[in-house]
C-alpha cells in the first residue's frame, strides 16, 4: 500500500493547489434549491462557521471543486491503493479470522446482534486511534481531507491512500480479528462502516435517517459530530471529535468538542 503514496500524492497535491470553483455542480444546485429548514421539516441542514451551508459549500470547492474531490475518491476507492488493500485483507484475512472452523450458512441472530455490536464500538475506537495518530504523526497525509472544511457525501473518500488504511482498513480488520464473525456479519458490519461514514459527511440531520442508523442510541454520534470536525479541527494538534460513530471514545479521552451549527470550540 506504501508504494502507492507518491501517485496518490501527486494527485492530491494537484488538488490542493488548485482554487477553481466550477459551475454546474450538482451539490451546488441542490443546496440553492434547498429548504434550510430541513428536508420537509424532518431535519436541519448544519450550518457552515456562521453563514448558511450553500455559502460555506462554494467556499470549500474554491479550493477543491465537486469533480476533483470526485475524482480523487475514485481514485482512493478503484485505484492502486485500493488494490493493494483488497490483496492483502485476502492474503491475510483467511489467516486471522476463524482458521480452520466452519460456519452454519446464516449466523444465529444472537451472535450477529453481539459480535456486530461489539464490532460496532471497537471497530470506532480503532478509528479513533488511528485519526489521532494521523492527527499527531501523520498530519501531512491526513491534512489532504482536511482541505475539506464543509463535506459532502463525495468528501468521504477525497482522503490520501494511507490515511483510508489507517482509519478504515486496519480498524475494520481489527474488529474482526478480535471479534472472529460470521462471514456474513462481517460483511453487515463493513457496508453499515461504509454507509455511516458516507452518512457523517453529508451535511444533514434527518430524524429518518438518524433511525435507520440507530444515531438516537445513547453515545451514538451525530452528523454533527464528524462534520464539527471538518470545520473547527483542520490542524495537527489537540484536534477533537475523532470517533466518527460514537461520542463515547472522545468523552472517556478528553477530546469531546462542541458540536452546535456555529459553535467554535
Ligand atoms: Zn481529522
Ligand atoms: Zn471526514
Amino acid at each position: 500500500m506504501f508504494c502507492c503514496c507518491a501517485a496518490e500524492e501527486t494527485t492530491m497535491a494537484e488538488v490542493a493547489s488548485t482554487a477553481v470553483l466550477e459551475e454546474g455542480n450538482p451539490f451546488h444546485q441542490a443546496a440553492g434549491e434547498m429548504d434550510l429548514d430541513g428536508w420537509r421539516d424532518g431535519g436541519k441542514i448544519l450550518d457552515g462557521y456562521e453563514k448558511p451551508r450553500e455559502e460555506a459549500l462554494k467556499a470549500t470547492e474554491e479550493k477543491i471543486s465537486f469533480w476533483k474531490q470526485l475524482r480523487v475518491a475514485c481514485w482512493t476507492m478503484l485505484g492502486p491503493t485500493a488494490l493493494c488493500n483488497v490483496c492483502l485483507t485476502a492474503l491475510a484475512f483467511p489467516r486471522l479470522v476463524a482458521t480452520g472452523k466452519s460456519f452454519p450458512l446464516l449466523p444465529g441472530f444472537k451472535d450477529f446482534l453481539l459480535r456486530f455490536l461489539a464490532m460496532e464500538l471497537l471497530g470506532d475506537f480503532f478509528l479513533y486511534v488511528g485519526h489521532r495518530i494521523l492527527h499527531e504523526y501523520l498530519w501531512d497525509y491526513h491534512k489532504y481531507h482536511h482541505l475539506i472544511d464543509t463535506p459532502t457525501a463525495v468528501s468521504t473518500a477525497c482522503i490520501d491512500g494511507l490515511d483510508a488504511t489507517v482509519q478504515a482498513g486496519i480498524p475494520t480488520m481489527g474488529a474482526a480479528v478480535l471479534m472472529q464473525p460470521h462471514p456474513l456479519t462481517f460483511c453487515a458490519y463493513a457496508y453499515a462502516r461504509v454507509a455511516e461514514n458516507v452518512l457523517n459527511h453529508c451535511g444533514m440531520e434527518h430524524w429518518l435517517l438518524n433511525l435507520v442508523f440507530l444515531k438516537f442510541l445513547p453515545g451514538r454520534a451525530g452528523v454533527a459530530n464528524h462534520d464539527a470536525h471538518h470545520r473547527y479541527s483542520n490542524y495537527a494538534k489537540n484536534a477533537k471529535n475523532f470517533g466518527e460513530n460514537f461520542w463515547l471514545w472522545d468523552w472517556a479521552f478528553g477530546t469531546l468538542g462542541h458540536v452546535g451549527s456555529t459553535k467554535k470550540f
